[in-house]
């Protein structure tokens, strides 16, 4: 009884974003799989649940290079006054540069899923939540 209410009410946007949810349901997994899985990351073409799909246009996930880009900036920036506040290291480029890449490295499969999620959730004009859409899918059995 307590779940069915629940579902009635909207998912927080934030949550769904982050769990990479469908951005007009909430509902339905953007990914095959974990973000550190083994095997290529790899998109549902379409939502599981309400059907959208979610390359809207050949070539509209290009742009999520360019947020990716700018997620890998500021995760260098973070690495470097990291780096720097932890050792106080101030000798060379070096260590900074081990530090930049290898933070880059091991984000790089958080960077390429949320690039997509922000370019879907907040970039693309049009793309919103529509309950009803989950409602009548969920309906349906
Ligand atoms: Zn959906």
């Amino acid at each position: 009884m307590e779940n069915k209410i629940e579902k009635e009410e909207a998912p927080s946007q934030i949550k769904a974003a982050l769990q990479a949810r469908c951005p007009r349901c909430r509902d339905g997994k953007m990914f095959i799989g974990k973000t550190y899985a083994l095997k290529a990351q790899k998109m549902n073409e379409t939502c599981p649940s309400c059907g959208l799909r979610f390359e809207r246009e050949p070539g509209y996930f290009y742009v999520a290079m360019f947020v990716s880009y700018a997620l890998a900036m500021a995760e260098m920036i973070a690495a470097c006054v990291g780096f720097y506040i932890i050792t106080g290291y101030m000798e060379g480029p070096w260590p900074y540069l081990i530090a930049t890449i290898g933070t880059v490295i091991l984000l790089s499969p958080i960077n390429y899923r949320y690039s997509r999620v922000i370019l879907m959730y907040w970039l693309t004009p049009g793309m919103e939540y529509q309950p009803q859409q989950e409602r009548t899918l969920v309906e349906k059995p």
